[in-house]
């Protein structure tokens, strides 16, 4: 009986487990609800509403519609939250970077070097899906003009 093997998928769920109750908001420390969408996980901040991405996740619920549900906004949120840099990742704790997207330059957001997980404040993840939505849509006004020429 190969008792290594059978342990080893639990012991992943398990850190798993434990990284998701441990996981404290690294704007404003309060605790992250975990609300799912499609058959994607995500972990929204209680009190500043800040989202966190782990790695790919941000991809993959960028491509689903509606999406943009997940995100409440900031209009509730105090702006000082946004305002935040130099904060600390929640899963391993570096220092995360100050990054902005690379199509939308007033979208700033934090990204961790060392497991990829990503953090946006309220309004931020809208703001990038709906320009995502409206690049995709001009992709393919362009390539249908494209074939009348
Ligand atoms: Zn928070
Ligand atoms: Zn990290």
């Amino acid at each position: 009986m190969d008792t290594v093997a059978l342990a080893a998928p639990a012991f992943v769920i398990l850190i798993n487990e434990f990284w998701r109750f441990s996981m404290l908001c690294p704007k404003c420390h309060n605790e992250f609800e975990q609300i799912v969408f499609g058959d994607i996980e995500i972990d929204r901040c209680t009190t500043c509403k800040g989202l966190w991405f782990d790695m790919l996740e941000k991809e993959d619920l960028l491509s689903i519609e509606g999406s943009e549900e997940i995100d409440l906004g900031p209009e509730q949120v105090d702006p000082k939250y946004a305002a935040m840099r130099d904060i600390e990742c929640p899963r391993c704790a570096q220092t995360m970077l100050a990054m902005v997207d690379k199509d939308q330059y007033h979208i700033k957001f934090e990204a961790c070097p060392a497991c990829y997980g990503t953090f946006f404040d309220a309004g931020e993840f809208r703001d990038l899906k709906e320009h995502t939505v409206l690049e995709r849509f001009n992709q393919m006004v362009h390539t249908i003009s494209s074939k009348f020429e």
